[in-house]
């Protein structure tokens, strides 16, 4: 039996219209020791594969992690096959705020075996991820961070929380969580050992990990909000609290952002203007991930420069030709730090020099 698929994104996309289901965007992580991670893959493949569920999973012996998309007609289903699995019986599913964006956010099944279902740099062989800090729920996470004393800070990289992000939240300029962790305890946790310290992130994987880690560094009070911005959103408006979040939830699927409040806190990269909007380079030799506006869009094309244009100006096989013995080098997510965008590069002189 095959546990995988090999069609391609059109036949793909062809299929699902065929089919006609509805989905619901789902989310879910677990740290858990799973012994045996490539037996969990097939199993976990098998039962969803059956329900149609379409995404992409890691598993490892950490634990699993998971962004997918589930039929409608098959939800109840899906939920009672995955609680039938021990430890994930209970699991929480961040179901994502609903707006249009992709016609698909995922277009077929890919469980993966990874090294760790977070990539952290970590090499302790005494740190026990399981040993988490405090979880928040909406409404006790906003009584906490409203006391001035509490160190709140975003577990994210640069591009996330550029568009969106708590009000007062630290907000380090990091690309990636590995990095993130070293740096966030020199720089902002040092000699607060005994202070209140709350973090978040998009579904609450990252802070998870760092909240357990920071525990084990010696800081007494560490929290984290329970199933990060995702849950926060659709508690805060469930139960009518303050929400104090601004902008756009960055996420990781073609749709890149779900809007919590109607603030446009990013500004684009190529005019200045207000813009929130992240996109790709339709140069498919760039592919640079950066946030453009309309007119921009406009003007150049959906391109990062008109370097990029001209490019995407020969046919498909002549761009092919030009990029071949080129590396491509996998730049996509250094939203913008790039010579060219200028807006992007005053912004930045801007900040640091107001610090
Ligand atoms: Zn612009
Ligand atoms: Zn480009």
């Amino acid at each position: 039996m095959q546990l995988w698929n090999t069609y391609s994104k059109e036949e793909l996309e062809q299929k699902l219209r065929e089919a006609g289901h509805e989905f619901v965007t789902v989310s879910f992580y677990k740290y858990h020791q799973i012994p045996n991670p490539q037996i969990f893959r097939d199993y976990l493949y098998q039962l969803l594969d059956n329900l149609k569920v379409v995404g992409r999973i890691y598993v490892a012996t950490e634990g699993i992690n998971a962004q997918i998309s589930v039929p409608t007609n098959n939800f109840n289903r899906f939920k009672d096959d995955l609680y039938s699995v021990d430890f994930l019986n209970g699991v929480r599913l961040n179901v994502a705020v609903e707006e249009e964006g992709a016609e698909f956010p995922f277009l077929k099944l890919k469980v993966k075996v990874r090294n760790k279902i977070l990539a952290d740099g970590l090499n302790d062989e005494t740190f026990d991820v399981t040993n988490i800090g405090k979880h928040l729920k909406a409404e006790e996470f906003n009584e906490l961070t409203s006391d001035p004393n509490t160190i709140l800070i975003d577990f994210r990289n640069h591009y996330e929380h550029e568009v969106g992000h708590f009000d007062g939240a630290i907000l380090p300029d990091v690309d990636t969580f590995r990095e993130s962790l070293p740096l966030i305890e020199d720089t902002y946790l040092k000699g607060n050992e005994d202070k209140n310290i709350v973090m978040y992130c998009t579904g609450g994987i990252r802070c998870e990990k760092a909240s357990a880690w920071f525990k084990h560094r010696g800081f007494k009070n560490v929290h984290q909000l329970e199933g990060g911005i995702i849950k926060y959103a659709n508690e805060c408006k469930e139960k009518g609290l303050a929400n104090k979040f601004i902008g756009k939830n960055f996420v990781f699927d073609e749709r890149r952002g779900e809007r919590v409040s109607d603030d446009v806190i990013a500004h684009c990269h190529q005019c200045g203007a207000p813009a929130d909007v992240h996109t790709n380079c339709a140069n498919e030799a760039c592919h640079l991930l950066f946030i453009q506006c309309d007119e921009c869009k406009a003007k150049y094309e959906n391109c990062c420069s008109n370097e990029c244009k001209e490019v995407t100006h020969f046919s498909l096989e002549e761009q092919k030709a030009m990029r071949k013995g080129l590396q491509n080098s996998n730049k996509i997510f250094k939203k913008g730090r790039v010579d060219h965008l200028l807006a992007k590069l005053n912004q930045e002189k801007e900040v640091s020099f107001k610090h």
